[in-house]
């Protein structure tokens, strides 16, 4: 993995080889691997994602023309526009970038013309939130420029604004966990968030000899496709159907007496998916490796029978995992294709991982990437 300070070095020496510009702060927003808890953000419900030493870093310097120029190493074409110009028509991967400059600039931040370069080892669209990543870092490397601290409110508005250029530019209506751990991680923890209260607590993560393993199927999703939409409004239906705010409220006996068969197991998945979240910060916190082996299994047949968002490749990590000496696994993210997370000894994460390449090579799937997730801290800025 590169480390920080190689990718904050290769996004300035690029700002200056791209555009000529010396930059003047380095944003930085990690990626996440949600522990437990998907799909409920938008349901009023709770998630428990930890963010990854994987991030994004975004050099930046201000220009006083307003115009607007990034780049990023991970796509071929620049971006370039002027900051009154910025819209939700925007387009291709500067919707995430350009779309959280106009966001932040609708919620009325100082967000002026600048030179901005892009680098991540975040791989992008594996389920682990390269979106949220390069929104926030954008949005940090940007209110850096302004000079801006990151107080609560100004961490809030950085939020906020990653949410609505996601749903609103890049047309995914995601629930706001990803931009929530981006910005508010702290290292060494899970968060712990509360989409009906709004509130959100670190819950340090005492692992010992415990690590956390991210497995990418390299089975590339696509959140601005169907699947997620469809998801998403199946839940709304539901909570309707119950005459509910939202399925947060609802109990399993209320599900239960849904008339659609799609719809009802929809709204169990969520139901019961929140109800494993506490119990999983617990098992957590007293290292009750059995508790975690069951609360991922039974998350994960939940997300595989009832929400459907499994893919066979996820499945078959998960079951690989969990044979050759994982506590538990699951699929994580939005699904339909994306990573699994392990829970596991650390010196099993090399049988688990040989195991799970060997799985894939016999089942001709392509060869997976794996992590170590760490847990690391939210997103800030540092002058260049
Ligand atoms: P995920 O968030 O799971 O990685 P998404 O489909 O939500 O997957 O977001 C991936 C998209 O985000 C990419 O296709 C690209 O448009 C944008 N993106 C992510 N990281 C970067 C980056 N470093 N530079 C430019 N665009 C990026
Ligand atoms: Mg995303």
């Amino acid at each position: 993995m590169l480390e920080p300070t190689d990718l904050t070095a290769r996004a300035t020496e690029a700002l200056l080889t791209t555009f000529g510009t010396e930059a003047t702060v380095v944003g930085r927003a990690p990626g996440r691997v949600n522990l437990i808890g998907e799909h409920t953000d938008y349901n009023a419900g709770l998630v428990l994602p930890v963010a990854l030493p994987h991030a994004t870093y975004a050099a930046a310097a201000p220009r006083t023309d307003g115009v607007i120029r990034i780049a990023s190493a991970q796509e071929p074409e620049p971006f370039t526009g002027h900051v009154d110009e910025l819209g939700p028509e925007i387009e291709g991967w500067p919707a995430y970038v350009a779309g959280v400059l106009w966001t932040l600039r609708e919620a009325g931040l100082e967000v002026d013309g600048l030179d901005m370069y892009l680098e991540s080892s975040v791989p992008l669209g594996a389920g682990l939130s390269s979106s949220a990543s390069v929104e926030c870092a954008t949005a940090v490397a940007a209110l850096g420029v302004a000079g801006r601290a990151l107080d609560e409110d100004l961490r809030r508005s950085v939020v906020a604004a990653g949410i609505r250029a996601e749903a609103e530019v890049a047309k995914a209506p995601t629930g706001g966990m990803d931009q929530t751990v981006a910005v508010f991680a702290e290292t060494g923890g899970a968060l712990l968030i509360d989409f009906d209260s709004g509130e959100h607590r670190n819950v340090p993560l005492a692992l010992g000899d415990r690590t956390i393993l991210v497995t990418d199927t390299r089975v590339k999703h696509q959140l601005t496709d169907g699947g997620y939409a469809a998801r998403r409004a199946q839940c709304e239906k539901a909570a309707a159907d119950l005459g509910l705010r939202s399925l947060r409220e609802a109990a399993l006996e209320q599900v239960e007496t849904l008339a659609d068969d799609v719809v009802r197991r929809r709204a169990r998945h969520i139901v019961t998916e929140i109800a494993r979240v506490e119990p999983t910060v617990t098992a957590l916190g007293s290292g009750d490796r059995a508790a975690i082996g069951e609360l991922f299994a039974a998350s994960h047949a939940s997300m595989r029978d009832d929400f459907e968002i499994s893919v066979p490749e996820l499945d078959l990590a998960v079951s690989t995992a969990v044979t050759s000496g994982a506590d538990g696994a699951r699929m994580t993210g939005g699904g339909f294709g994306g990573s699994i997370v392990s829970i596991l000894p650390a010196d099993a994460v090399e049988p688990v991982t040989a195991a799970i390449d060997k799985a894939f090579a016999e089942a001709g799937h392509n060869p997976p990437g794996h992590l170590i997730a760490t847990p690391a801290a939210g997103a800030s800025w540092a002058s260049a």
